[in-house]
């Protein structure tokens, strides 16, 4: 059942493959029957064409008064170079777009559910994890330079706030959705103090949840055991640069980045993504896996109360998956955007038990 609420949007394409796989999850969102009016707004190469920045002030202006957003993906650094904002007569520059958008938005968990779905090939059947990394610190805080021709630093910066703020939401989401437990990846035997503190914030918020089972992991150990005993992790909470490794390492062995989606998540504003890139090597053929963009329009679905709807595409795309007739080519199919797209309609109108979200 929906609500029958109309709930206003803002909407941002994207770069590269954005525009198709946005379309894509619009066109599911839609076919659940929740009313959405969608507001368009420029960010990334779109709009530096038009208005001259990658991410133009009343862009971030919309999205803060909007408060939830449909982000198709921007291009990455290496393909833009750093990005200044303009904050009175102050400038801020800013390692990529994405960590502008997610910093100016002050949002600061991006929640990642990744898991194996049957049907699509993976040695690990069983993994279904769900990965909460910090977005507001760590090493992506864009401190860097060069002390001398041949010497380059980069400032790693954790502070208790941050940590805490972001164990509280993970051991809240885990008791808020069933989850069996949480693990805290870092690697505090060698970086003591800012990995130290990470942990010993994370121990300090566990005291407060103690039906939520928590435990540690070192980030190496912890990808050891991801490929060896996937089904003994659930909910990962890691430092923005380990969880950003981590998601293509999860989403890979769930079987490809198109399927694994995103949150990211403020006190006011939350928008919902992709975990994968622009895809700029496959833009334009047609051929995109809509679907971590689309389950990311699930979440967004939840997120305005509609868990009805989220629970519809999860098991759409689950059913979609396990036939196997319309798989885009990263899953080893030959279907196209569209095709994949209209099998998840179509398989919306159709009953079966539940398989589950995140
Ligand atoms: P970023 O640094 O933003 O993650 P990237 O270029 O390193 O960007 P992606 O854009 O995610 O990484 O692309 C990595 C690989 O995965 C590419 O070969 C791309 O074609 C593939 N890929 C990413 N997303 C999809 C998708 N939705 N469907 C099919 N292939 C994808």
């Amino acid at each position: 059942m929906n609500s029958g609420r109309e709930y206003e949007v803002a909407l941002i394409l994207g770069d590269g493959i954005g525009p198709e796989i946005s379309g894509a999850a619009v066109a599911v969102l839609e076919a659940t029957g929740v009313s959405i009016r969608w507001r368009e707004f420029a960010a990334g190469e779109a709009a530096r064409q038009c208005h001259g920045h990658p991410l133009p002030a009343a862009t971030l202006a919309a999205v803060r008064t909007i408060g939830v957003a449909l982000k198709g993906p921007l291009l990455a650094p290496k393909q833009t170079g750093r990005l200044v904002v303009r904050h009175g007569d102050a400038d801020v520059t800013y390692p990529s777009v994405n960590n502008a958008l997610r910093r100016e938005l002050e949002v600061f968990a991006n929640v990642r559910p990744i898991r194996s779905f049957p049907g699509v090939p993976t040695p690990f059947p069983s993994l279904d994890v769900v990965i909460v990394r910090e977005v507001t610190e760590d090493t992506y805080i864009g401190w860097e330079e060069m002390k001398g021709p041949d010497e380059a630093w980069a400032i790693k910066r954790i502070t208790r706030q941050a940590s805490e703020r972001i164990f509280r939401f993970a051991f809240e989401y885990a008791r808020a959705r069933g989850r069996r437990k949480v693990t805290a990846g870092h690697k505090a035997n060698v970086l003591n103090l800012t990995d130290g503190l990470f942990l010993a914030s994370g121990r300090d918020v566990a005291v407060a949840f103690p039906e939520v089972p928590f435990d540690d992991c070192m980030i190496d150990a912890l990808c050891l055991r991801l490929v060896k005993q996937p089904d003994t992790l659930d909910v990962l909470v890691l430092p923005n640069q380990y969880g950003d490794i981590l998601t293509d390492l999860c989403a890979g062995i769930a079987g490809s980045l198109g399927l694994a989606p995103g949150a990211n998540i403020g006190a006011r504003v939350a928008f919902f993504e992709a975990s994968h890139g622009a895809a700029p090597d496959i833009v334009g053929q047609g051929i995109a896996n809509p679907i971590a963009l689309i389950l990311s329009g699930a979440m967004l679905l939840g997120h305005l109360g509609e868990a009805a709807a989220e629970r519809r595409i999860w098991e759409a795309v689950a059913r979609v998956l396990r036939e196997g007739r319309h798989l885009t080519p990263d899953l080893g199919g030959h279907a196209r955007t569209t095709d994949v797209t209209r099998a998840i309609i179509a398989a919306l109108g159709r009953a079966e038990g539940v398989t589950g979200s995140a």
